[in-house]
């Protein structure tokens, strides 16, 4: 379990010159990510009963997915072999602003979910906060009957909402703040900034919809 408690100041770090006054802090530094995504990765090939699809949610996890698969590309199972894996991408709304609408809307279309029958599935998320999405989201998945679905998120939240729901995998448990960067948007804006960001009050009022 790795607890990410602490803020690092921003002025330590390189910050896109568009962002930096909408940033508050860095909670986890690029580098960090990287480091503690090839660990992760290793984890699920130690795990793995044989080829994956592996189900990338979109868009937040879309930067952590890349550097995910190409560390997974690389990771061995316990008896050195590689990983078939094969991609696939799926869109999954809940939030407007920074709140839950507690409406998950999940775009898939029939014929992809029937091709899931018997296959193992690994689905990759940004982050989890109250776990809704993710229930939801696996409610949906187990009606199409895969042989085995592992979640893996690159964050979990640490908030009172969260309904007990814990990922097979994940990279950092995050306190209960709004991040953006590596992926994770305010209103599509931030997903290019690399590092993970605390937003500040500047931001969250200038990207509001
Ligand atoms: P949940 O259903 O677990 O409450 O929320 C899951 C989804 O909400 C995530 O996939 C993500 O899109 C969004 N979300 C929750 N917390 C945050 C956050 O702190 N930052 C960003 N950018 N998105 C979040």
């Amino acid at each position: 379990m790795i607890n990410v408690d602490s803020t690092l100041p921003k002025e330590a770090f390189v910050i896109p010159h568009h962002y930096y006054d909408d940033v508050e802090s860095v909670l986890i530094p690029h580098g960090l990510i990287l480091n503690r995504i090839e660990k992760v990765a290793q984890d699920i090939a130690n795990d793995a009963q044989g080829s994956l699809i592996a189900c990338c949610v979109l868009k937040g996890a879309s930067v952590f997915y890349a550097d995910l698969m190409n560390a997974l590309r690389k990771a061995q199972t316990p008896d050195r072999k590689s990983i078939p894996f094969s991609y696939e991408f799926m869109k999954v709304k809940s939030y407007e602003n920074d709140k839950s609408t507690g409406n998950v809307q999940i775009s898939l279309s029939e014929d992809e979910l029937k091709s899931y029958k018997g296959k193992h599935l690994l689905i990759v998320e940004d982050i989890v906060d109250t776990g809704r999405t993710m229930v939801a989201l696996l409610e949906r998945l187990k009606q199409y009957e895969p042989a085995s679905v592992k979640v893996v998120s690159m964050l979990v939240k640490r908030t009172p909402e969260s309904n007990g729901y814990v990922p097979d995998y994940f990279g950092f448990s995050v306190p209960d703040y709004f991040v953006v960067g590596y992926g994770l948007d305010y209103n599509e804006y931030f997903r290019e900034m690399e590092h993970i960001c605390i937003i500040s009050d500047v931001g969250k009022v200038k990207y509001a919809v």
